[in-house]
């Protein structure tokens, strides 16, 4: 396993859309365990293969729940909603608030390309929405209700006011 590069905004190669997986090869398994270190590594819980720099539609997603891999991910069902602040590992200490859905269902592959379907709410459906969203070149900055957000700007604040 290795921890691979990831891609900041601002490289191309982040809005572009990615292929679909026709079969699994080894190589791409490996890409999937590094995948996982590198997410695991940088405390993210969800990596999309175009932020390493690889255009396949293959993201992973740990919120807590145990770690999933969804190779060609579609989102077949969303309801409700849910407003909160988003970072991704591509735009590096920044947040924005971001409305998605609150309840998702996903249909992938899983790595033996054996077809899965997950229901997800909260963290969870935000990390799917998000990740997927990776695949076809869009960024949360999109998508977002307000401007990015310095997250050691907005914690230095925090602390001032809690001084006050
Ligand atoms: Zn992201």
């Amino acid at each position: 396993m290795a921890i691979r590069n990831i891609r900041v905004m601002g490289d191309d190669i982040l809005r572009k859309t990615s292929k679909p997986v026709k079969k699994i090869t080894e190589r791409t398994k490996i890409m999937i365990d590094d995948m996982f270190e590198t997410m695991y590594e940088t405390q993210g819980v969800g990596l999309a293969a175009p932020q390493i720099g690889v255009l396949k539609r293959i993201v992973v997603i740990d919120v807590g729940e145990g770690p999933y891999v969804f190779i060609n991910p579609v989102i077949t069902e969303k309801s409700g909603e849910q407003t909160g602040e988003e970072g991704c590992l591509s735009i590096p200490n920044k947040v924005a608030e971001v409305t998605r859905p609150n309840h998702v269902v996903c249909e992938a592959l899983n790595e033996e390309m054996k077809p899965f379907t997950v229901e997800a709410e909260g963290l969870f459906a935000r990390a799917i929405c998000h990740e997927c969203d990776h695949l076809d070149g869009i960024l949360y900055p999109d998508v977002a209700n307000g401007p990015l957000m310095d997250l050691a700007e907005e914690e230095e604040e925090q602390e001032q006011e809690e001084q006050e």
